[in-house]
């Protein structure tokens, strides 16, 4: 048997596989990591979610022979890492089984959850299978703010339980903190909570306003205040905790001068695939209309659909620019901002995204941005298969 290279077999000492796994990637120009949304059923409803609004339902998720062949798959063309994420991964009954398989084919796992569905059991059954690494989320730091954000009752606790079990069982924790204005004000003690728990690592992630977020634009934008605040408490925590927790921070670009170089640029470092298995270039892509993304089911290889499909293509590079990026100093820095955002904000996925101040809508976005941070509107709507819920006058 030969690989997708006409290579044969990898030799058995894991360094070597990794070696060869990591040059027929680069062959490829295929990204190191790969994200798989397993499902997109979640117990929890976030309002800033970053699935699609259409979701996808478990009748058209991939089966278990069908992601078993993909990170077979995956492997085979050099990607090193998945990460399995959702909606709510553990809600899939065959996780464990998906991450034996994707340990047997050499790849370093990692568990992106909400952590409300497990049990010490099942966490246990997940190291076991050769899971390397887990990612909780929070929303906040008490139950009564997170059980709003979140729509859901009792979650915080029980992430806290996780978060204990994953440090027993010796696992690497990430800890990520999705921060909107309703949150921040408890940024100190989230990063406190990450130290208690033993955390390796905090995500401070300030949300990015497509699909649900854009949805729930008003009830989550900051102030620029609030921003400055939250940026000055970030490095001070980064100084202060140097060599015991690694803070990543993310910026929510309304307030940015220039865009952020959105997943790399498209087509160029990353892609995940969703629940019905379409490759796509960022977990947003499918809000954009009229681009017809090619799924493992299709008779392309994964290889294939990166090098060659009209999506990963459409915006890949510069060539598809207009002005004002087509002639920009920075167009190789920033490739244009986001896509979604730019066809979200403006109905033409290849204009400038708007949160650039050379976009000629960036002065009516921004102002409309901050009059929302200013504004009452505080109620949100939840992310679910109904389309959304608009939570009650007096709370979730
Ligand atoms: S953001 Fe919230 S609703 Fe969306 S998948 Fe994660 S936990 Fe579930
Ligand atoms: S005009 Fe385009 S390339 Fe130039 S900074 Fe703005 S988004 Fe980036």
């Amino acid at each position: 048997m030969t690989d997708v290279l006409g290579n044969p077999p990898p030799p058995s000492d894991s360094l070597a596989v990794l070696e060869k796994q990591r040059s027929t990637a680069e062959t490829f120009g295929i990204p190191l990591a790969v994200l798989l949304e397993i499902t997109h059923r979640c117990p929890l409803q976030c309002p800033y979610c970053s699935n699609p609004v259409e979701l996808d339902r478990s009748t058209k998720e991939l089966t278990t022979d069908e992601w078993k062949k993909v990170l077979g798959e995956l492997a085979e063309i050099g990607v090193l890492q998945v990460h399995f994420s959702g909606g709510e991964p553990t809600a899939r009954k065959d996780l464990v089984e998906l991450v034996r398989h994707a340990s047997d084919v050499g790849l370093y796992t990692n568990l992106i959850t909400s952590a409300v569905l497990l049990t010490r059991a099942k966490l246990g059954e997940l190291a076991d299978a050769g899971l390397c690494h887990v990612q909780i989320s929070f929303q906040g730091i008490e139950e009564g703010l997170t059980d709003r954000v979140a729509g859901y009752k009792g979650g915080h606790r029980k992430k806290l339980e996780v978060a204990k079990w994953t440090r027993e069982l010796d696992l690497p924790l990430t800890v990520n903190a999705v921060m909107h204005r309703q949150n921040l004000h408890q940024l100190p003690e989230i990063i406190q909570m990450a130290v208690d728990l033993d955390a390796d690592r905090l995500e401070v992630a300030n949300v990015q306003y497509y699909g649900w977020a854009l949805k729930n634009r008003a009830a989550l934008m900051p102030t620029v205040a609030q921003l400055d605040e939250c940026t000055r408490l970030v490095e001070e925590a980064r100084e202060r905790l140097k060599g015991t927790l690694a803070i990543d921070y993310v910026v929510p670009d309304y307030y940015a001068l220039r865009p952020k170089k959105c997943m790399g640029g498209w087509g160029r470092q990353f892609f995940n695939i969703s629940p019905a298995g379409k490759v796509l270039p960022c977990h947003a892509a499918e809000s954009i209309t009229g681009l017809e993304f090619e799924s493992v089911r299709s008779n392309h290889s994964i290889a294939w659909i990166w090098q060659n499909s009209e999506a990963f293509n459409r915006y890949r590079g510069t060539g598809w620019m207009k002005e004002p990026c087509k002639s920009c100093e920075f167009r190789e820095i920033d490739f244009g901002g986001c896509r979604c955002q730019a066809y979200a904000l403006t109905g033409d996925a290849a204009n400038t995204d708007p949160a650039c101040a050379l976009s000629p809508l960036h002065e009516t976005i921004f102002k409309q941005a901050e009059a929302e941070a200013e504004g009452e509107t505080n109620r949100f709507l939840y992310r679910n298969f109904a389309g959304g819920t608009l939570e009650s006058e007096n709370g979730a």
